[in-house]
């Protein structure tokens, strides 16, 4: 018997499963770290996304690291469930028919959540109706708002015909579900059934129903569309009924959602701070992101902790224990993760890591903010550095959007560097980044290293994956490391923590290579070379410290607690909440 779900989470993009790929990056793995904990703490969720039948990309690199993408194959019919229902939602005037599909996320005692994924690829929608869902990210914006109509308004609709009427909150996830609101007050209208007006009563009855955060801290990542477009797309009724919180000239997705939200929160701390810059006078609070513990803990760091805390799968808070777990042991399970992350890179692409030479991983979607060129910027003081402090060996991967032509670029640069350092600094670019190749490299390097230009990196996760690994970071103060860092016991921090600014300044990027090379050549490559008793210190701390606390069970728990507050609704069954 499955619990009437209370929340409802909304997201773009969902990681379920390596070979469901549906999912771009970040915020796509996090929705799915997110609902694998809700189904652990047999919290009562569904969650509603798009089905993308055409995947985010396989990414293919020549020898020079030219990217070209490819479409992934995956067997939509292997992998989820179609139900035989359909809800009917117009757009531009046409009834767009749209389908849906189920996948079930298992928690450890069972208990499971429900993902819905819409798509309208149906023989009875019109040409230009049909591929809206299938290609994530994709098309210009006049694509992309069909695609969060769908979502929005399409996914309220389908949850209701699903029989879900008694839904507490909904989870909006970036501006791209915002249009879940003009669904709360259309059903808000029919309910008094004299089709009436906006008012504010009535906005805040939708208020009390909506959760919403943001994931992106420039403005530019903030989705908006002109009005004459969202006219065109949603029809005027509905246009003129989202006028009262959004005026008549653009759509501000964001800024929807802000107005129409009991709960608005940012992914850390610092983000917070930037996202009260970008939006002034709105109430905007913070609760970090997390990862799903036993999905990036490597097998070896499973089994040691099984061995020492065996509550660690059920309760994510027992990794504070791991301060007790014996030195040689961590040693011994990162040494094997290790080994699995050499072999596979050494197999992929032909390089000759070796086990015993320190190996930084560096891993996340090739865009310009993260910043991968910034350790091969001065291949001279590498190369010095590898010769007179100790040997290093980088392994590197992510994929560009398509039509990042910046992204692609990085990716090319590394190449050449590559070829350029070969003899004496070993890199390897691995294709295709993936949750697969995210759990072999987060596990497996020494060293995380990371060199986002601040403020831009809303959170990170890369580094919490490593943390449950003992895997401590390198890297500028932005995002979830301004929390997590204490410098020298679970990493170290790449120069100071800036001001937030939202302006790009071309010294930043010398003056934090600068910072790297320093602490790589003073602090890191020493500590992992002639302080090893002490490097394994560090790898406890990180765990201890880092791994308890940046994992979505505590996420989870603070947006019950803070955001969702449940035991408050009033529409909220009896004994569910914190
Ligand atoms: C964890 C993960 C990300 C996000 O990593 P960041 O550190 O936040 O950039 C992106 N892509 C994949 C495949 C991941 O597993």
């Amino acid at each position: 018997m499955v619990q009437e779900p209370v929340v409802a989470y909304f997201s773009m993009e969902i990681g379920l499963d390596t070979s469901i790929p549906t999912y771009a990056g970040g915020l796509g793995v996090l929705a799915g770290d997110t609902i694998r904990s809700a189904a652990d703490m047999e919290i009562p969720m569904v969650a509603v996304t798009l089905l993308h039948r055409h995947g985010y990309f396989h990414q293919r690199l020549d020898e020079h690291g030219h990217q070209s993408e490819e479409p992934v194959v995956w067997s939509v019919e292997e992998s989820l469930e179609r139900l035989d229902l359909r809800v009917t939602l117009e757009i531009e005037g046409r009834p767009v028919e749209i389908g849906v599909w189920r996948y079930h996320v298992t928690g450890v005692t069972g208990f499971q959540v429900p993902v819905y994924l819409l798509y309208t690829d149906l023989p009875e929608n019109a040409e230009q109706d049909r591929p809206i869902t299938d290609a994530l990210y994709g098309g210009d914006a006049h694509y992309r708002l069909c695609q969060e109509t769908v979502l929005g308004l399409g996914g309220v609709k389908m949850l209701r015909a699903l029989g879900y009427d008694q839904i507490a909150r909904f989870h909006l996830n970036e501006g791209h579900a915002a249009l879940i609101v003009l669904a709360l007050i259309e059903e808000q209208l029919a309910a008094k059934g004299d089709g009436g007006s906006v008012t504010s009563e009535l906005v805040e009855v939708v208020q009390d129903q909506c959760v919403f955060t943001t994931h992106t801290p420039v403005p530019a990542g903030h989705d908006q569309f002109p009005g004459e477009l969202v006219r065109r797309v949603i029809g005027d009724q509905r246009f003129e009924w989202l006028e009262p919180l959004t005026g008549d000239r653009v759509l501000n997705l964001t800024e929807l959602a802000l107005r129409a939200s009991r709960f608005v929160n940012g992914v850390a701390m610092s983000h917070r701070e930037s996202s009260l810059e970008m939006f002034p006078g709105y109430p905007i609070h913070s609760i970090t992101n997390g990862v799903h513990s036993r999905m990036w803990t490597s097998p070896p760091f499973q089994a040691l902790y099984d061995r020492y805390l065996p509550d660690w799968r059920r309760d994510g808070l027992s990794l504070r224990y791991a301060i007790n777990i014996p030195k040689e042991e961590i040693w011994a399970a990162h040494t094997e993760a290790k080994r699995a992350l050499l072999e596979h890179v050494n197999r992929e692409t032909r390089s000759n890591f070796q086990q015993d030479v320190l190996t930084i991983g560096f891993a996340r979607r090739a865009t310009a903010y993260k910043r991968a060129y910034l350790v091969v910027r001065d291949l001279g003081r590498l190369r010095e550095i590898a010769a007179t402090a100790g040997r290093v060996q980088f392994v590197f991967a992510g994929k560009a959007h398509p039509r990042d032509y910046e992204g692609k670029e990085i990716i090319r640069l590394l190449h050449q560097a590559r070829d350029e350092i070969r003899d004496d600094v070993p890199i390897a670019y691995l294709p295709n980044y993936d949750m697969e190749s995210a759990k072999l490299l987060c596990a497996g390097s020494d060293i995380w290293l990371n060199t986002p230009m601040p403020p831009l990196e809303a959170s990170g996760t890369s580094g919490m994956k490593a943390a449950l690994n003992g895997v401590p970071s390198l890297s500028v103060l932005d995002g979830w490391w301004v929390e997590g860092h204490v410098d020298g016991v679970t990493g170290w921090a790449i120069g100071e923590r800036g001001e937030p600014t939202q302006e790009f300044d071309p010294k930043s990027d010398d003056s934090a290579a600068a910072a790297l090379y320093d602490k790589l050549e003073h602090a890191v490559i020493p500590c992992f070379y002639n302080q090893r008793n002490r490097f394994i210190e560090m790898m406890r701390y990180t765990i201890s410290l880092n791994g308890s606390f940046f994992n979505t069970e505590r996420m989870i728990w603070q947006y019950l607690h803070r955001a969702y507050q449940i035991h408050r609704g009033q529409r909220a069954p009896d004994g569910v909440g914190p």
